[in-house]
C-alpha cells in the first residue's frame, strides 16, 4: 500500500483545531505588515472565542523575493515567535511551489488544518470563520469560492471563466471559482504530501482527493498593495500548466484531426472520380489533393498514436497515489 496511515478526527477532535494560515509572498513588502496586522486580529480572536488552537500559527513563505519582504517576515517572527512562522524558500519558484512548501511544512509542524490565502488580502478573511465552522461540521477540506469578480478587470473574469470551463470540459476536476483560498485538514495535506511532481496545480490535485467537502462563499477584492505577481505570460502559462497537467485530450484532439483529414481526403478521391467520369477532370489535381489530405491525415493519426503512449507514461511518471482510504473497519 502507498500510503501513510491517517486517522480523520471525529467532531469531538475538531473542536479547537490547530491551525497554520499558510501564505506564500513574492516580493510583497508593501503591504506584509499590513497583511500580518490583519490576520494577527483575527487570528486573537479566533483563540479567544476558542475557535482554534493557542498553537496556531501564521506562517509566510518567501518565494525567493528579492526585496525585503524576507526581513519583514523576520521582523514578525522577532515580535511574536509563538505567532508568526517564516519559510524562506532558495529561489522563486512561483506560487504553487511555495504553497505546497508552507502546506507541507504546516503538516509537518503538527497542524490539524492549514488555510491558505494570498498574501494582497485579496480574499476576504472573515470567511475565516467559516471555514473553520465548515471543518468542525466535519468537512475535510472547506473551498473558498468567489461569488462575484465584480472587481476583477473584464478580461481577468473572462479569461478566468473561459479557463475554468474549458479545464472541465478536457476531463480534469476544479471547483468553479476557486481560487486557492481553501482550508483543508490533516488527512487531505497527508494525501497532498503523496503527489510528487513538479509541475504543481494545487487547484486541480485537491478536488481529486475526495474526502469530505464544503463550499463558502465570498466577494474577492481589490489587491491591498503592490501590483500582481501574474501578469499575462504567467496566466497563460499556468493555465497551460494546468491543462498539460491533467488532460491528454489535446493529445486525443489530433488522432481526432487526422482521421476528419482522411475523411476529407476520401471525399475528395470520390470527387475526382465523379469529375474523370463525367470528362470535367482536370490533369494533376485531383491526385495532389488526395495525396496530401490522405497522408497529412495518416500521419496526424499516427502522430495521435505515438501521441497516446506518451500520454501514458506521462501518466506513469507522476506517479500519483492511485486512490486514498478515508474510512476503514
Ligand atoms: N506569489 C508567489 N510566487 C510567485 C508569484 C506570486 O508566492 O512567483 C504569491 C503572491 O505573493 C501572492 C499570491 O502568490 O501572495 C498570489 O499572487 P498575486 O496576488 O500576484 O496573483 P493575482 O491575485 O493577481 O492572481
Ligand atoms: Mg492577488
Amino acid at each position: 500500500m502507498d500510503q501513510q496511515e491517517t486517522v480523520i478526527p471525529d467532531s469531538e477532535n475538531r473542536k479547537k483545531p490547530v491551525v497554520f494560515f499558510v501564505l506564500p509572498c513574492y516580493e510583497e513588502e508593501e503591504g506584509l505588515r499590513h497583511t500580518a496586522d490583519v490576520l494577527l486580529k483575527k487570528y486573537r480572536h479566533l483563540v479567544a472565542v476558542e475557535s482554534i488552537s493557542q498553537k496556531s500559527r501564521i506562517l509566510f513563505v518567501d518565494d525567493g523575493s528579492h526585496d525585503k519582504t524576507w526581513s519583514i517576515i523576520a521582523d514578525l517572527h522577532k515580535s511574536d515567535q509563538s505567532t508568526f512562522g517564516g519559510v524562506k524558500l532558495a529561489h522563486n519558484r512561483g506560487h504553487q511551489n511555495a504553497l505546497y512548501a508552507g502546506l507541507m511544512v504546516a503538516l509537518r509542524s503538527g497542524c490539524d488544518a492549514a488555510i491558505s490565502m494570498d498574501a494582497d488580502l485579496q480574499d476576504d478573511v472573515d470567511v475565516v470563520d467559516d471555514f473553520i465552522s465548515e471543518y468542525q461540521n466535519g468537512n475535510e477540506i472547506v473551498y473558498g469560492v468567489r461569488s462575484k469578480r465584480a472587481k476583477d478587470t473584464w478580461f481577468k473574469r473572462t479569461s478566468a471563466e473561459a479557463f475554468y470551463k474549458v479545464f472541465n470540459w478536457m476531463g480534469a476536476e476544479t471547483v468553479y471559482n476557486h481560487a486557492d483560498y481553501r482550508l483543508m485538514g490533516r488527512a487531505s495535506l497527508q494525501a497532498l504530501s503523496e503527489y510528487h511532481e513538479v509541475n504543481l496545480f494545487l487547484r486541480g490535485i485537491v478536488p481529486t482527493l475526495g474526502f469530505k467537502t464544503a463550499k463558502v462563499y465570498y466577494e474577492r477584492g481589490e489587491r491591498e498593495a503592490g501590483e500582481s505577481k501574474y501578469p499575462l505570460k504567467k496566466m497563460i502559462s499556468f493555465a497551460i500548466q494546468g491543462i498539460t497537467s491533467f488532460s491528454t485530450k489535446p493529445l486525443s484532439f489530433v488522432t481526432a484531426c487526422g482521421v476528419a483529414s482522411i475523411l476529407v481526403g476520401i471525399g475528395i478521391f470520390v470527387y475526382v472520380l465523379i469529375s474523370l467520369f463525367s470528362g470535367k477532370a482536370m490533369a494533376g489535381w485531383g491526385s495532389l489533393m488526395c495525396s496530401i489530405w490522405l497522408i497529412g491525415g495518416f500521419l496526424m493519426v499516427c502522430l495521435g498514436i505515438v501521441g497516446n503512449y506518451v500520454g501514458k507514461i506521462y501518466l506513469e511518471a507522476k506517479h500519483r497515489p492511485r486512490f486514498y482510504i478515508e474510512e476503514q473497519f
